[in-house]
């Protein structure tokens, strides 16, 4: 089974690079995904695989195997992000300010070619394979619109399998474990609003950019003395706007940032200490403010037993010295959506190769996927599925 699988997946190879192409050359941001989903409709219409759209341009496909069983799902994503590309590729992004530079076009490509290879083996297959195609990644809301489109229910899943592609992680490599895996990520916005006068006469006015200083070090001192140190948090001060001209004193700051945690203690209580911090500063200041704290993204934990089957199924296809564990990543996955509802494991694949200059973060402008680890990405799908359903 093990060498057929990797086999199979060689077989679609070309297929699989070819859509990879395609959508790496036609980025679409969040929410826009619809030239993409457009192609993954049509080719999975091709295959003979049941298809649903769900909200503008996600896309559920269902294959029913020859008997009844399982319900496994497989996920993908498919958005891109307003980045403008730099890696000089022969397929590189033909819009300006839009790049496929978290891996996301692998994925869906990677996914249609596990589709190709399993819509060939339904008469093996005891219950259903259902193909999640999600928009909408980056901004953490295309989980939440497929779960709440149903894709988890009639038939109910059983195990839900998600990829992504990683830089960290070298080509060949994977990683499979159970646990808190990724962190939350959830954004805030604080005004500080002071009044605005002369720069000769700061006495005649408030300063709102002094006091945006003190609560930039204020809200750093939450992490490192408010904060239990064995729970790992940031918070991220990502913009900060204030000031019109230099001999004006400012009135008017505005700031932006995502704080990121795994535990529920630590991430329900972070805009609780934040906004304490803020309002007793702020008040030393003679400031006022307006604090909105939005929770977007909850920390994905691997299931445990979903984590030991998913690890079964993949020392078929790779090494058991090449599957790996990592420390638990700070960055953040609306996979948990589907997490929240039922068991679910998220791998990923090593797509770094410095030879190749496949180096550079996810993310980054220059960011490249050494292109060998999409065998492996198509035989992981394809074997968790089948095993799952045999
Ligand atoms: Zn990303
Ligand atoms: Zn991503």
């Amino acid at each position: 089974m093990s060498n057929s699988t990797m086999e199979k997946a060689q077989a679609v190879n070309d297929y699989v690079l070819g859509l990879r192409h395609d959508f790496h050359a036609n980025p679409e941001v969040s929410m826009e995904e619809v030239r993409t989903s457009g192609i993954v409709v049509k080719e999975l219409e091709k295959m003979g695989i049941e298809v649903k759209r769900i909200g503008k341009t996600g896309v559920l496909g269902t294959l029913r195997g020859a008997a009844p069983g399982k319900v496994v799902a497989l996920r993908a994503d498919m958005d891109a992000l307003s980045v403008t590309e730099q890696t000089g590729l022969p397929y590189s992004s033909t819009k300006p300010g839009v790049m496929h530079a978290c891996g996301h076009d692998v994925h869906t490509s990677m996914l249609l070619g596990a589709a190709k290879i399993l819509s060939g083996m339904k008469d093996q297959l005891k219950g259903t394979v259902k193909f999640v195609f999600q928009p909408a990644e980056e901004i953490a809301a295309g989980a939440k619109s497929m779960v709440s489109g149903g894709v988890l229910e009639n038939p109910k899943v059983d195990l839900i399998f998600g990829e992504h592609v990683i830089s960290d992680v070298e080509v060949g490599k994977v990683v499979v474990q159970g646990g808190f895996f990724m962190a939350s990520g959830d954004t805030w916005k604080l005004t500080i609003k002071g009044v605005t006068s002369h720069g000769s006469t700061p006495w005649q006015g408030v300063d709102a950019i002094t006091c945006a200083a003190a609560v930039i070090q204020g809200l750093q001192t939450i992490v490192s003395r408010v904060n239990d140190a064995r729970e790992a948090i940031v918070i991220n001060v990502g913009t900060i706007h204030g000031g019109d001209r230099f001999n004006i004193t400012p009135g008017k700051v505005e700031m932006m940032g995502m704080n990121r945690a795994f535990s529920a203690k630590s991430r329900t209580s972070m805009p609780v200490w934040m906004e304490d911090m803020i309002k007793n500063i702020c008040a030393a200041y003679r400031c006022e403010y307006e604090f909105k704290y939005d929770f977007i993204c909850a920390p994905l934990t691997n299931d445990p037993w979903a984590a030991e089957t998913v690890h079964k199924s993949i020392a078929k296809i790779v090494p058991e010295a090449d599957i790996i564990k990592v420390p638990q990543a700070m960055g953040s996955e609306d996979f948990s959506e589907y997490t929240a509802v039922v068991p679910g494991m998220m791998m990923f694949v090593g797509d770094r190769n410095e030879a190749k200059d496949c180096k550079y973060s996810q993310h980054s402008e220059h960011y490249q996927v050494d292109e060998d680890c999409i065998p492996i990405g198509v035989a992981s799908y394809v074997q968790v599925a089948a095993d799952f359903l045999s």
